[in-house]
């Protein structure tokens, strides 16, 4: 119905064992990262991707942290002077100072320098969190495409991979650095928690008050572990929900599918499945917020008493006179910034943990291991422009996954120079058939030898450079017309005449030369408003010019004629047969009619070669093709085509 990627599995834990416990001092760090659920690699993996980013930021984010650290317990230091040398000044007779001379004015300058500097770092602080942000972005999303450009097309295929990718998309990208800057916000909150401490042990008779804030922070630490990780483990859970939900809202606007969902109205479907679906996600989700934040209330409430017999027993000291107004300030502030600190210690550190539980899908995707690999050490590089042979020995294939072959015991050899057509009806195997060519597969069983060497021999991208390929869904790009044929063969030095030469021998040039900007017009209108949309037929021959544009010892055309007639279908037979004299080219292709001239033609059913021959020996033969021409033919003869 449409392209959009098959709805996932579900996928296992892999948090939930316990690490066997270590015998040695050297075994501390591993047994606490296995403990942590592998939370050390996954950091360790946060830091090198922002390494590899620059250097820079980690150094900069890392004086932003100290110096954020230090500067709240100096505000207070301040405050706490200017306050006393107020009272202490109020109490001898202020009335006979000069105040500019007096040091509380120096002291309320100070302060505001302090606050300046504070605030400016602030400013750099979100300045840098948004610049580096941006580049780490980038800096995974391009790690993403490197290793998607690598991933055999066996892996397309698989629901685990693509939940593997969509995972790594989605999460990777911001987190990272938000993992980082919440990691500098811990530095900076343990420096200021430290400093606090300091200054409430100086208090007299309060030396208990800082294990006991630090004590009643504790359940709210587990709290928010214990929330973080379930919370991960639902997202991981509903993956499947989410993905459903990201397929329900994107077909309905899918280019390819919006003339059938309007024309059978379907929008109203998709959108009772959307909200089914998200129902049954945010129920549960519902209950996990509101779960935890009772919980944190009740936790609240038991700090905010122990905060308040504080500041009771601080007043008190100043009641007593043993301390001044100002050290009453700065007390009651060192008691409320240290449960405060200690909430966002333990917060932080939940988010992340939370956060490098994401990093796993990341993780998980890059170290996807590819199969379609050379087997040798050393591997091969094919003869180039040159003429092949292509043998397959008992070759069989099963796709992933799946319990059916759909190939099956294959035998056939195409020598140098042939003009192979494979024909079939659909669903029989031909495009299988190429992928296991091309290697954009391994075959099951069996063996097959390029040149006499099994294909994988050979280093995969030289191998793919052997090959011309277009497939019955080729690609659409949205770049220019040129572009588009110039794809065919990247490596190829740009050469417009060449461009020019191709797009005229697939009967391109004549309505290229009508578009607006003729060979730079840009197609599709994704991001240009004046893009061009072609039509089927039309992007058909541009998908045969970039054919025609490759240089390759190999062409491969899985039915990319079937927009056209069949006229036009036998003249592009014609031409490619002519051009490519001596290299050998295989068409796919149901339309008999074009089948005449082929050197070796194929004939494919559920899965099995059942004939094989030139179409003179075929029809003598009177087997399958012979029946299959037969019918085709009367029907052109009958008027109109109807397969
Ligand atoms: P043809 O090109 O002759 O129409 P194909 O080679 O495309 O046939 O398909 C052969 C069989 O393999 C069909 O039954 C099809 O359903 C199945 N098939 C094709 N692609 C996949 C895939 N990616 N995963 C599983 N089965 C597939």
């Amino acid at each position: 119905m449409n392209n959009l990627p098959p709805l996932p599995r579900g996928s296992a834990d892999p948090h939930s064992s316990m690490p066997p416990r270590p015998k040695k001092l050297s075994e501390i760090p591993s047994f606490l990262n296995k403990l942590l659920g592998g939370f050390f690699s996954r950091f360790g993996y946060i830091l090198k991707i922002v390494w590899q980013t620059g250097p820079w930021i980690l150094f900069l984010m890392m004086f932003i942290s100290i110096f954020q650290g230090v500067t709240p317990v100096i505000g207070s230091i301040i405050s706490k002077e200017i306050i006393n040398e107020l009272q202490i000044l109020v109490r001898y007779g202020a009335q006979n100072i000069d105040f500019f001379s007096s040091s509380v004015f120096f002291l309320i300058v100070f302060l505001f320098v302090y606050r300046f500097l504070h605030q400016l770092v602030s400013t750099i602080s979100t300045a840098l969190n948004r610049i580096a942000g941006e580049k780490v972005v980038s800096q995974v999303k391009l790690q993403i495409m490197h290793k998607t450009k690598d991933i055999d097309l066996a892996s397309f295929d698989m629901p685990e991979f693509y939940e593997k990718l969509e995972n790594a998309n989605r999460e990777a990208g911001n987190r990272p650095i938000a993992i980082l800057s919440q990691t500098f916000t811990i530095i900076s909150k343990i420096i200021e928690l430290i400093s606090y401490i300091a200054v409430l042990a100086t208090a007299p008779g309060l030396w208990w008050a800082v294990p006991v804030i630090i004590a009643v922070s504790v359940p709210s630490a587990i709290i928010n572990f214990i929330y973080r990780r379930k919370n991960f483990h639902y997202m991981r859970r509903k993956s499947k929900d989410r993905r459903q939900m990201t397929y329900y809202s994107g077909v309905s606007v899918n280019k390819d599918v919006v003339k059938e969902v309007k024309m059978f109205d379907l929008g109203d479907v998709f959108i009772d499945e959307y909200k089914n679906v998200f129902e049954r996600y945010y129920s549960g989700l519902k209950g996990l917020i509101v779960t935890e934040n009772v919980w944190h209330t009740a936790v609240t409430v038991v700090s905010s008493l122990t905060n308040l017999l504080f500041y009771v027993l601080i007043a008190r000291l100043v009641f007593r006179g043993e301390i001044l107004i100002g050290d009453y300030t700065l007390f009651t502030g060192a008691v409320g910034s240290i449960a405060t600190a200690v909430a966002s210690l333990v917060s932080t550190s939940a988010v992340i943990y939370e956060g490098t539980l994401f990093i796993d899908n990341l993780m998980s995707f890059m170290n996807h291991e590819s199969t379609i690999k050379p087997r040798l050490e050393n591997p091969i590089t094919p003869a180039r422009n040159t003429s092949h042979t292509i043998e397959m020995l008992g070759v069989s294939f099963r796709y992933p996954g799946s319990d059916r072959d759909v190939l099956k015991n294959i035998n056939l050899t195409f020598r140098p120079g042939e003009t192979v057509v494979l024909v079939g009806l659909n669903g029989a195997g031909k495009t299988t058939l190429i992928k296991l060519l091309t290697r954009l597969y391994d075959p099951t069983e069996g063996y097959i030898l390029l040149d006499g060497r099994d294909l994988r021999d050979y280093d995969v991208k030289e191998l793919y450079r052997l090959y011309g390929i277009i497939f019955q869904d080729f690609g659409k790009y949205a770049v220019s017309v040129s572009d588009n044929i110039r794809f065919g063969d990247i490596h190829k030095k740009f050469d417009a005449e060449e461009i020019k030469a191709a797009a005229i021998q697939s009967n391109a040039d004549a309505y290229i030369e009508d578009l607006p900007d003729g060979y730079d017009t840009p197609l599709m209108r994704v991001f240009e408003p004046d893009g061009t949309e072609l039509s089927g037929g039309q992007w058909q021959k541009l998908a045969i010019a970039r054919a025609f544009y490759s240089d390759s010892d190999i062409l491969i055309l899985d039915e990319p004629t079937a927009a056209l007639d069949p006229m036009a279908e036998q003249e592009i037979f014609n031409q490619f047969d002519r051009l490519r004299a001596d290299k050998t080219t295989i068409f796919v292709s149901h339309r008999l009619s074009s089948a005449t001239v082929a050197s070796l033609i194929v004939v494919l059913e559920g899965g099995e070669v059942i004939e094989k021959g030139t179409h003179r020996e075929l029809m003598d033969m009177g087997g399958r093709y012979c029946e299959l021409f037969t019918t085709q033919a009367k029907r052109y003869i009958e008027g109109g085509e109807k397969n």
